[in-house]
């Protein structure tokens, strides 16, 4: 996760283009978290609220707000959706919900 984003950084960067580039950095201070978490879930209204420049694609903004899932927070592999209890299992993580449904279906 960010990589897409780590690597539009980089490419800008090489590109001169630093004006661009200062703006994707600046996304963490100017993006709040209650938008990240929106941008987490897939939430393209988003996009119309924020005031971004156009080249800002929803990928981008997507990948970069991947890569800032806060600590506590994981991606259950079963539902792919960001969850806070869970348990790992077989080095993935499996979130409380996913995990009762596993173990009633046993
Ligand atoms: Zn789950």
């Amino acid at each position: 996760m960010g990589e897409a984003f780590e690597q539009k950084v980089l490419e800008l960067t090489k590109h001169g283009e630093m004006k661009k580039a200062a703006c994707l950095k600046s996304l963490d201070n100017t993006i709040l978290p209650s938008y990240v978490k929106r941008i987490q879930q897939n939430d393209r209204s988003v996009m119309k609220e924020l005031i971004l420049p156009k080249w800002v694609t929803w990928e981008l903004l997507f990948d970069w707000a991947a890569s800032k899932e806060s600590a506590s927070a994981k991606r259950c592999a079963l539902c792919e959706e960001l969850q806070e209890v869970g348990i790992d299992f077989n080095n993935k993580f499996v979130c409380d919900q996913c995990f009762l449904k596993m173990k009633n279906m046993q």
